[in-house]
C-alpha cells in the first residue's frame, strides 16, 4: 500500500452528522471538497425514488472498476459483460453499470465538483472507446442504448 499523504488522512477524519453514517472518505484523484460533494450527492440519492442505484460508495467502486476494466495492457478489444446477479454487489461486474453510476454522479454534482470528477472519466472513456468495439446491432436491443457505453459489442451477448 503507498502511504497516503497527510492532506488525504484530513479529509477522512470528521465525522458526518449531515451527510449520514459513512463518513466521508478522499476519493482517489478528487480533492477532499470534491468527494465531499461526492458523498453527498450519493447520500442524497439514497433517498429519492427516482434513484435505484446510486448509494453510499458507488463513485469510488466505479472509478474503481472502470480502472480495473481498462487496466490490461495491449491493443486486443475489450468486452463488457453483463452481471449474472442484479444485486447492488454484482452489478458492478458490468463495466456499463459502473459508467451508468458515474453519469449519475455527475449529473447530480454542482459544477465544480462535476468538473473535477469529469476530468477523471473523460479520459478513460477515451480508452473504453478505443478499446471496444461499435455493436452494429445495438439498435435492436430493448434497453439503454441512449447511452454510448451500451452501443459496444459485449461478451455473451444475449441479443448479438
Ligand atoms: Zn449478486
Amino acid at each position: 500500500m503507498p502511504r497516503r499523504r497527510p492532506r488525504a488522512l484530513r479529509a477522512e477524519q470528521p465525522v458526518s452528522r449531515v451527510w449520514g453514517p459513512t463518513p466521508p472518505f478522499r476519493i482517489h484523484g478528487l480533492s477532499a471538497g470534491a468527494s465531499l460533494a461526492v458523498h453527498h450527492a450519493e447520500y442524497r440519492a439514497g433517498h429519492l425514488s427516482d434513484s435505484c442505484s446510486l448509494h453510499p460508495g458507488a463513485t469510488d467502486r466505479a472509478l474503481r472498476r472502470y480502472r480495473e476494466f481498462l487496466h490490461p495492457p495491449g491493443r486486443r478489444p475489450l468486452y463488457p459483460r453483463e452481471a449474472f446477479c442484479s444485486c447492488t454487489g454484482c452489478s458492478f461486474d458490468d463495466v456499463r453499470h459502473a459508467r451508468d453510476m458515474l453519469e449519475e454522479v455527475l449529473e447530480r454534482l454542482p459544477g465544480r465538483a462535476r468538473a473535477e470528477l469529469g476530468r477523471l472519466v473523460k479520459p478513460m472513456d477515451a480508452v473504453f472507446l478505443r478499446r471496444t468495439l461499435p455493436d452494429p446491432f445495438a439498435h435492436r436491443r430493448p434497453w439503454r442504448t441512449e447511452f454510448w457505453w451500451y452501443r459496444r459489442l459485449v461478451e455473451r451477448s444475449e441479443w448479438g
